[in-house]
């Protein structure tokens, strides 16, 4: 069996276990304040960051608190700033320097992954990003769940995918590296037309991507399709089956962030399984091991 996960791309790179700190920016969402649309993304709750760390002081002071959960298991170890919730390129370069630049000159601090959209990284917020990595290594994470346009309306993503993949290059000739998410069980999306989305991210250069089951949470517009029966979710073992297949056409050498989605337990309505995250993972393990799965064995560079 082999994949590469995160924790084995942050110890071949630090030497040691980087612990991710989630962090909170104080930004706003375009596809909410009505720029790109006003009712977000179909399954977003709350910016997809329940678990960050919630706005209070300064960053410095989150990052203290953030690192004090995490510390026992970590004496003296290496960070990773994670923005998560919303869009963290979303304000002016002057904003964004400001926040930024004293987060990556910390000592504790290995590498700043940023969430954010691909049609909110003008020149100017390319060029703040350029200079934050070269000082540290820079992940740009963005949301692009699916290469089908249909799916994408349905979801109300916002953007075309042409300006995901323009972003990607951006980014790539900037020295700054790409993570880019996928949802695994987007209605009307058969089990080809999901690997096609992962192959899709493979060729255009990400440098690593995060899987997420589809999640349903109260208080969402996804939550109301659910409740009125028009949407059907995966079991856990069709899941694997598609994971497997989306990993097996990805590039060996991208990094697999996440194998799930995190639903806040509090806020899920469906599916109920993926509540057991560590029932979910040793399953997901199980079977990557039975059946002998190969990270890119099924990649191609193009169509053949
Ligand atoms: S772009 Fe992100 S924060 Fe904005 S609505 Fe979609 S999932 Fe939520």
């Amino acid at each position: 069996m082999y994949y590469r996960s995160f924790n084995d791309e942050m110890r071949e790179r630090f030497g040691t276990k980087v612990y991710k700190l989630s962090l909170d920016g104080g930004f706003s969402c375009p596809n909410r304040d009505g720029t790109a649309g006003t009712r977000g993304c179909i399954f977003c709750r709350e910016g997809s960051g329940d678990f960050s760390e919630p706005l209070c002081g300064d960053i410095s002071a989150q990052i203290e608190r953030a690192r004090s959960r995490v510390e026992k298991k970590n004496p003296g170890g290496r960070y990773m700033a994670y923005f998560q919730s919303y869009t963290n390129t979303y304000a002016s370069p002057e904003r964004l320097r400001e926040l930024y630049l004293p987060v990556v000159m910390r000592d504790d601090i290995a590498a700043l992954s940023i969430a954010t959209r691909p049609d909110c990284l003008g020149e100017d917020v390319l060029g703040v990003l350029e200079e934050l990595a070269a000082i540290k290594p820079l992940m740009v994470e963005m949301g692009l769940q699916t290469v089908h346009e249909k799916s994408a309306q349905y979801i109300r993503r916002g953007y075309p995918l042409k300006t995901y993949d323009d972003a990607v290059a951006a980014l790539s000739s900037r020295g700054v590296e790409t993570v880019a998410h996928m949802i695994i069980g987007l209605p009307g999306e058969s089990h080809e037309m999901i690997t096609a989305t992962a192959l899709h991210i493979a060729r255009s250069g990400a440098d690593g991507i995060k899987f997420h089951m589809l999640h349903v949470l109260s208080g969402t517009d996804l939550a109301s399709e659910y409740e009125q029966g028009r949407i059907s979710l995966m079991e856990l073992d069709e899941y694997i089956d598609v994971l497997e297949e989306c990993i097996r056409h990805i590039r060996r050498d991208m990094t697999v962030h996440r194998l799930t989605g995190d639903g806040n337990k509090q806020y899920l309505l469906a599916p109920m399984w993926s509540s057991d995250k560590k029932r979910v993972l040793n399953t997901i393990m199980k079977r990557f091991r039975d059946d002998g799965l190969v990270q890119g064995e099924k990649y191609t560079p193009t169509e053949e």
